[in-house]
């Protein structure tokens, strides 16, 4: 007996339907995550000054966006609204930052 059930079933409309619903549903989410970075961001900027946390540079209106957040426990989705979490380093300590996390554990006895 030959079983059929396994052969599929190909609807056109069904695909394009799921399609345009993720399609959105991305849209929404990018949108949702994009203005909630630029919140947090703001939030950041605010509570802890427009200042590097590492090397102290000091960042006015015009260059403030050479300021970045950074999440001291490494979950960008941590933000408490009391800033605990975030560090305002300007993007070269920032860079520092993250390559030292990356490559601390090859180069243990740099530090
Ligand atoms: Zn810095
Ligand atoms: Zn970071």
């Amino acid at each position: 007996m030959r079983d059929r059930r396994n052969s599929l079933h190909k609807r056109p409309g069904a695909g394009k339907i799921d399609g345009n619903k993720s399609f959105e549903d991305l849209l929404r989410k990018t949108r949702k995550s994009t203005s909630s970075v630029n919140s947090y961001r703001e939030r950041s900027l605010k509570i802890h000054g427009l200042i590097c946390a590492k090397c102290g540079r000091e960042f006015t209106h015009k260059n403030r966006h050479l300021l970045t957040v950074h999440h001291k426990d490494g979950n960008y989705r941590n933000n408490p609204s009391d800033g605990s979490n975030w560090e305002n380093l300007c993007v070269y300590c920032h860079e520092d930052e993250h390559s030292r996390g990356l490559f601390g554990d090859y180069l243990g006895d740099e530090k």
